[in-house]
């Protein structure tokens, strides 16, 4: 059986021409359990459809960060979503490469903006790798960057309330402009 490498970076809607892309377009729908806006491939959850060596469809997903518990409703809405259309598919957990706020795609992000989560910027997220080269371009972009807009009036003259939000992997951020709350995705 033929080793599938998976891309290491957001996956872009599939072509016509994708032999699975009846499945891509199905599991267009299923969204993030804690971002009902956001598709799962949006997310970079979702990498790669694909056929078993035992001929059963297969989904492969990488949950957002391990211990995940949106990860178990996650597979089940993949199933359900393949099901309503008489389609049987094992999901498969691939957890190596990690996850990373990289994953995400541009129109992701626009709509973790639109529903209000300040999203990563791109580029401070891991997935670029672990050369020290990297590291350092990210860290120093990381502390130039250190402003998060505010997703509702686009202000960047925000304060951190709390590192940790609503999930891990949101800090609670205070707009000091239009005083609103809100969620900063962290990178990752
Ligand atoms: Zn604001």
């Amino acid at each position: 059986m033929p080793t599938t490498s998976l891309p290491n970076g957001p996956i872009a809607a599939k072509q016509a021409t994708d032999p699975h892309h009846a499945v891509w377009t199905l599991l267009e729908g299923v969204t993030d359990p804690e971002i009902p806006v956001v598709s799962l491939r949006e997310m970079g959850v979702l990498r790669a459809v694909r056929e078993g060596a035992d001929g059963v469809l297969e989904v492969v997903i990488t949950p957002t960060y391990s211990g995940c518990p949106a990860m178990e409703q996650m597979g089940d809405d993949v199933r359900a979503a393949l099901a309503q259309a008489g389609l049987t598919a094992r999901v498969v957990t691939q957890l190596a490469p990690a996850w990373s706020t990289e994953w995400m795609t541009p129109e992701g992000r626009e709509k973790l903006r639109a529903y209000g989560i300040a999203p990563p910027p791109v580029g401070t997220g891991s997935a670029c790798g672990h050369s020290v080269v990297q590291f350092a371009t990210r860290n120093l972009a990381k502390s130039v960057r250190q402003t998060v807009a505010c997703p509702q009036c686009g202000s960047e003259n925000t304060t951190e309330i709390s590192h940790f939000g609503s999930t891990a992997c949101k800090a609670l951020y205070k707009c000091l402009d239009c005083f609103e709350p809100f969620d900063y995705f962290k990178p990752y």
